[in-house]
């Protein structure tokens, strides 16, 4: 699972990684290039690679650095010096190289395999001691060392926990006691409304994101600044806004009318549809009044209201978490609302967004 990560690195370019490359879990990796951007930096290496002598030198100026990122610098500067083979004296150092190297791959769109064939002969047609890449990882890696970092954490068959912070070392779930390295193999389910579980690396960073915000590097103005960041909106399907949110399935289960949604279950086609819209209208619209054109009645009902956050967060402020094995342990399975009193019994869970502070 890749998991955002907020550190005080930067990246010279975005980009996906690699499907050739499998690493050890729980290993820190850099980002690397995308085709489309090593196409475009391809043909204008010097430029790029001035900007990158620059960024490098303002970069290594800067003392808010992890030993490890201040190590991927050196290597950057360093390779930028090194030639591709002793005694070669052209334009072709070792970053220049794997630069031109990458862009032939991706310009005629190259299989990694074929691309590792192509290194593998290169290699062994310079001289010795040549610097040609081993892998496409290396070659990106080369030239774009300190990409966003990526982390790979373990989670629990059931949902329960992920494998990180005081749970990183433990073999089994301390929830449900699986085996860490148990393998689903029913291919998984979707994780419903533990969502939240694998939300928790999310959330945890947004925590320090909005308050105190994290020092990073702005290579323009070459000085360290506070990056603030928080999250602005959710985008889902119904569905999944329901795992989101803990809403139940149900006669008023649409996000936003809540208490007021008007639905009609389809027995044919086993579907429940949103309906009375005509209840937004103004009082004197002549749709109101039209029968015929409609479902055969006149719509007298005004909109629905307006559920304020505080009016739902009531709502759902003493349910528990989610907890994983989709949280029917102890919250069992809500009744569809038509029977049921309490609004309460609408939700499934307190959402772990409810945490952030704003
Ligand atoms: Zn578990």
């Amino acid at each position: 699972m890749a998991v955002l990560c907020i550190s005080p690195c930067w990246s010279l370019l975005p980009g996906q990684k690699d499907e050739e490359e499998v690493h050890s879990d729980n290993q820190a990796v850099g980002n690397d290039l995308s085709d489309d951007d090593l196409i475009q930096i391809g043909d204008n290496y010097v430029h790029v690679a001035d900007q990158l002598e620059e960024m490098v030198r303002d970069a290594m100026g800067y003392n808010g650095h992890t030993i490890l990122e201040f190590e991927k610098l050196k290597k950057l500067a360093t390779d930028m010096k090194t030639p591709l083979y002793p005694g070669c004296k052209g334009k072709y150092t070792k970053l220049f190289a794997s630069l031109k190297l990458l862009q032939l791959k991706a310009t005629h769109h190259m299989t990694d395999w074929g691309f590792k064939a192509l290194l593998d002969l290169l290699r062994d047609m310079l001289l010795e001691g040549n610097e040609i890449p081993m892998t496409t990882y290396e070659a990106k890696q080369n030239i774009c060392p300190l990409g966003l970092e990526v982390e790979k954490i373990h989670a629990c068959k059931n949902d329960c926990i992920l494998f990180r912070g005081y749970h990183a070392n433990d073999t089994e779930c301390p929830k449900c006691q699986t085996a860490r390295y148990k393998r689903r193999n029913d291919g998984g389910d979707e994780p419903g409304i533990d969502i939240d579980v694998y939300l928790r690396p999310l959330v945890d960073d947004l925590k320090i994101l909005w308050p105190e915000g994290v020092q990073v590097y702005d290579a323009y103005k070459r000085a360290p600044f506070t990056l603030r960041g928080l999250l602005f909106t959710t985008i889902t399907d119904i569905p999944g806004g329901h795992s989101v949110s803990g809403q139940c399935k149900g006669e008023k289960d649409y996000p936003l009318c809540l208490d007021d949604t008007e639905t009609l279950w389809l027995n044919n086609s086993k579907k429940q549809m949103y309906v009375c819209h005509r209840r937004f209208l103004p009082d004197s619209h002549a749709y109101r009044q039209m029968k015929r054109q409609f479902d055969g009645m006149r719509e007298l009902a005004k909109a629905p209201r307006h559920f304020s956050v505080a009016y739902v967060y009531s709502q759902v402020n003493d349910l528990p978490n989610a907890h994983g094995q989709k949280s029917t342990t102890t919250l069992g399975k809500r009744k569809r609302d038509k029977e049921a009193v309490d609004p309460k019994i609408r939700w499934k869970k307190k959402s772990i967004l409810w945490e952030l502070p704003y």
